[in-house]
């Protein structure tokens, strides 16, 4: 953009003459690089996020002794497994007897040992 009309000598300002009002186009800026930064975005005042661990029960809410004798009496009409929340089984076991027997007793050494679980998959208490 001239600083003075070429038609009048006018001063020009802002692009148009001052004297008689040609207008001066702005020439084509050059293409903006638009560098784009790649960087993360910076967060203000986050706090450092506090995780809180979910207090998970180690083991069930269902007792050992509980379920033993249930097994132990009921352990063929699945009274155990419905006692623990394994619905599915426990019907399965209602049906079969449980299992012929074999599932019952397999049961009951296992909550013996301490080492069967609830639905849940928690050991009894
Ligand atoms: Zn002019």
């Amino acid at each position: 953009m001239p600083d003075k009309c070429d038609s009048c000598g006018g001063p020009v300002k802002g692009g148009i003459c001052a004297y008689c009002g040609k207008t001066y186009e702005t020439p084509a800026a050059a293409p903006v690089q638009t560098q784009y930064m790649q960087q993360p975005p910076i967060y203000y005042n986050q706090a450092p996020q506090t995780v809180y661990v979910e207090q998970v029960p180690a083991y069930s809410n269902k007792s050992k002794t509980t379920a033993a004798l249930l097994c132990f009496f009921l352990g063929w009409l699945g009274a155990h497994r419905f006692y623990t929340g394994k619905i599915g089984t426990a019907i399965l076991y209602l049906f079969t007897a449980g299992l012929w027997g074999v599932g019952a007793l397999v049961d009951f050494i296992m909550i013996l040992v301490g080492s069967y679980r609830d639905t849940n998959g928690l050991i009894l208490k």
